[in-house]
């Protein structure tokens, strides 16, 4: 095997291994503390709940295990086995050139997601049915593929085409101008996506009146915000798990409340988290993961500036160096990469959870912010005991006992 494919290859296989070992230790961690409540918690979150959500982690974790091993599998098989029959496949019926290479990506796309559509149904019609989460039915489970499968040929086809036409038209500085146009398409879909594209999926419907919405006000203007965009969005409709957050930007920006926390949580609770969810906004938290996104997609961009002035990804695995074939390699070999990325991203993620939880501190107090995230611990079965490894390389927000820690410490 050429040397390129076998570094790849290996990559590949390594980190799925690594994936499968942080996956494995965190199911230890949960199982082994499932017996006793941890003590920061103790009285606030009976045994029978902790019991109950290290249940659903352990579950989690092995269908997560299933999956990576899975990926990990399929990717290898991909790059070795059926890049080329799909590309000779598509070349049966699609002449040479840009369409072609488009064609080439919507047939993989749509092998992936056919692909891995069992995971999506055992995760929704399984776990989360078992647990008492899911509210989808089959059909509309259904609808939402289909709609999301439409709404990926209409944005994805376009840009696919812009991506193929680029490099004939400069092939040494295509890529600069492709992430250009990538970073402006981002910062338009932040406006986009709240805008037109969420509600495809959910009915987003103003804040009622009433003194809940007074107070939410009053906050707001005491944060130096204005108060529009108040938003509820009816998740119930799909699952019974909490949240809130904070969209697009300038006169564009919106504030959301799934009806599920809003039903959920008391008044106090609430305005605690919007100040955390306001603190994002405030302390540019927002802008911060727009850069981060921005520097990586340059890396990208010019490794497939490199990749496909040279051809010697595709040739590497006896492909030919079209660039469909060259992006879906340089995709692939760039997935341990980003894995190796994680702990980084993940660790600056949740550095700005902890600010944020100091803003709300400083504006509602401490207390509502911690009873707020017992409950949505409690409510959305979150494990108190992860495993300290797999927190740092993948947890988003900081366990919810770390995060009580520093909410009480002076
Ligand atoms: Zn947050």
């Amino acid at each position: 095997m050429h040397m390129i494919a076998a570094a790849i290859i290996l990559a590949i296989i390594l980190s799925g291994a690594l994936g499968v070992l942080l996956l494995m230790r965190q199911a230890a961690a949960v199982r082994t503390q499932s017996e006793r409540v941890p003590a920061a918690l103790g009285g606030q979150i009976s045994l029978e709940e902790h019991k109950r959500a290290a249940a659903y982690t352990l579950a989690r974790t092995r269908l997560g295990i299933a999956k990576t091993i899975f990926d990990t599998i399929l990717t290898v098989l991909w790059l070795v086995f059926l890049l080329g029959p799909l590309y000779s496949l598509v070349a049966v019926f699609v002449v040479p050139g840009i369409l072609r290479s488009v064609a080439v990506v919507l047939a993989f796309a749509l092998a992936e997601r056919l692909l891995h559509l069992p995971f999506s149904v055992a995760s929704t019609f399984w776990l989360e049915t078992k647990f008492g989460f899911n509210r989808q039915t089959p059909l509309m489970f259904v609808r939402d593929r289909i709609k999301g499968a439409a709404l990926s040929l209409a944005l994805g086809v376009p840009l696919l085409c812009a991506l193929f036409l680029l490099p004939q038209l400069s092939p040494s500085y295509w890529w600069l101008a492709a992430w250009a146009g990538f970073a402006a398409l981002a910062l338009a879909m932040s406006v986009i996506i709240p805008a037109f594209i969420a509600p495809m999926f959910n009915k987003f419907t103003p804040m009622p009146e009433g003194p809940l919405k007074e107070r939410i006000e009053a906050l707001l203007a005491r944060c130096g915000f204005e108060s529009k965009g108040l938003y509820v969005m009816d998740a119930s409709r799909r699952s019974s798990h909490g949240n809130a957050y904070f969209a697009g930007f300038g006169r564009a920006k919106r504030i959301v409340f799934f009806d599920t926390l809003l039903q959920n949580h008391a008044p106090d609770e609430i305005l605690s988290i919007l100040a955390h969810e306001l603190g994002h906004y405030k302390l540019g938290h927002i802008r911060q993961r727009m850069a981060e996104a921005a520097v990586l997609a340059f890396f990208g961009f010019a490794i497939l500036g490199f990749a496909f002035a040279d051809g010697g990804f595709a040739n590497a695995f006896g492909l030919p160096p079209d660039p469909a074939l060259i992006l879906i390699v340089v995709s692939a070999a760039m997935g341990p990469a980003l894995h190796l990325l994680s702990p980084l991203t993940s660790h600056l993620s949740r550095r700005a959870e902890y600010q944020a939880d100091s803003f709300a501190k400083a504006m509602t107090g401490p207390a509502p912010l911690i009873s707020a995230l017992i409950r949505l611990a409690r409510d959305n079965l979150s494990t108190l005991t992860p495993d300290a490894l797999y927190a740092r390389f993948y947890y988003s927000h900081p366990p919810v006992s770390a995060r009580i820690a520093r909410l009480k410490a002076a």
